[in-house]
């Protein structure tokens, strides 16, 4: 657990929250400021920066498969994954997060 980080203390239950997902290593709640009908964020208990630190594959696996439970939960077939890796690429939370969106029609390319 890193100290200060918000995505830690959600994920650790210091900040009480409501988990779309929950499974041994890895937590699913919706993104407080949504950019689509549908927003979620799935995110590592424990603390890594960004992908570029995330060496564990079976917590990669784990992530990838809260990506498929939680939207299979919801019902939800098509949605937009993203990795916001490092400040230029539009990280602001530094504690790694897949953002799972949907609802609405997507564009291509994005901005
Ligand atoms: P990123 O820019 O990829 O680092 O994404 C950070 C995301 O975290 C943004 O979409 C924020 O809206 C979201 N966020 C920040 N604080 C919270 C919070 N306390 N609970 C839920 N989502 C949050
Ligand atoms: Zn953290």
């Amino acid at each position: 657990m890193s100290e200060n980080c918000i995505f830690c203390k959600i994920a650790n239950g210091e900040i009480p929250s409501q988990f779309v997902y929950e499974s041994d290593n890895v937590v699913v709640f919706n993104d407080i400021n949504p950019q689509a009908p549908v927003h979620m964020l799935v995110v590592p208990k424990v603390h890594v920066e960004s992908l570029n630190e995330l060496e564990d594959k079976n917590l990669m696996a784990e992530l990838f498969k809260a990506v498929k439970k939680s939207t299979k939960k919801l019902n939800i077939k098509d949605y937009r994954t993203v990795i916001n890796t490092g400040k230029e690429a539009g990280q602001e939370v530094f504690h790694l997060h897949i953002h799972v969106m949907a609802g609405r029609k997507f564009s291509w390319p994005a901005g």
